[in-house]
């Protein structure tokens, strides 16, 4: 949407209302703040996650403050569901402007494990596979909406690693790679397709870490010297998804307190 007022020199849009926004992983952590922060945005979200109870939990949230919302039970793992989901989506809202491929988990351990081939293969399936099929299910709306939004999700996993996260790390690492490569291949298309790679941030993912070791962890690592929350995340979120973000594209911006520029 621009405006042509006569006389005003800027013409982009800084505003999703009336968009229509698919978020995975939605029910919690950075997934749920930012299906509120599109709402409160007024665009029409799409709250996706794995139980219906839980997505119907955020709905209700974002209803009690005047946002629109719909609830559908989609695991990013099934191949099929994620057809059948964004038709529905497609049905109840209209076509997707947004894609914010957001859910995860966290997946660790050694190479000489011997479960280490299935946590590969899990890791791959939800972290990275799941995102370039939500994006073939999304592709047509995102190609007609004119001004389409790929955010994928990464981490400071994706362009680094602690100790004993190699299969997070390497589909962490891949989702970067989609982005960029993607990013190149739609760029005729009106659609941009971005990464964030966030820090520390206080979810469901890290709230089972103890407090002590949190703050210790980012005491040490973070310029900020806290943990991010949420909220934090999904405000760059809404950034990259504005029409007005219209020239960034194939960038994996890191929203991490300054994790991966502290030397000391
Ligand atoms: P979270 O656990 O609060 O939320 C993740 C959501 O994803 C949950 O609601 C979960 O049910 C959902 N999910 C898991 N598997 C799914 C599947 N197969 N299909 C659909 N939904 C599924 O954690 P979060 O920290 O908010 O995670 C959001 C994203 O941020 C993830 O991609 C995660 O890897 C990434 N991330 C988190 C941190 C952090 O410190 N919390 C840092 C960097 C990146």
């Amino acid at each position: 949407m621009s405006d042509d007022t006569p006389g005003r020199l800027t013409s982009r849009s800084r505003s999703v209302a009336g968009k229509v926004v698919l978020i995975t992983g939605a029910a919690s952590g950075m997934g749920r703040s930012e299906a509120h922060l599109f709402a409160d945005e007024g665009a029409r979200v799409a709250v996706t996650d794995l139980r219906q109870e839980a997505v119907d939990e955020v709905v209700a949230e974002i209803e009690g403050v005047g946002g629109d919302a719909r609830g559908y039970a989609l695991d990013v793992s099934d191949a099929s569901a994620i057809e059948s989901v964004t038709e529905q989506i497609r049905a109840d809202l209209g076509p997707i402007d947004v894609l914010v491929n957001n859910a995860g988990i966290s997946v660790g351990g050694p190479i000489d494990d011997a479960e280490f081939e299935d946590r590969w293969q899990l890791a791959m399936d939800v972290l990275l596979t799941a995102h370039q099929r939500t994006i073939r299910a999304c592709l047509d709306d995102l190609r007609a909406s004119g001004e389409g939004r790929i955010i994928n999700i990464s981490s400071t996993e994706g362009v680094g690693a602690q100790r004993g996260v190699l299969p997070y790390a390497a589909a962490k690492h891949g989702v970067i790679g989609l982005t960029r490569a993607l990013a190149v291949d739609l760029g005729t298309d009106g659609i941009t397709v971005n990464a964030i790679c966030p820090g520390p941030i206080l979810t469901g993912m890290t709230e089972l870490i103890p407090e002590e070791h949190r703050d210790k962890f980012a005491r040490r690592r973070t310029a900020v010297r806290r943990y991010g929350d949420p909220e934090e995340v999904a405000h760059m979120v809404l950034n990259l998804a504005l029409p007005s973000s219209s020239y960034i594209t194939g960038q994996a911006i890191a929203v991490d307190g300054g994790l991966t520029i502290k030397n000391d």
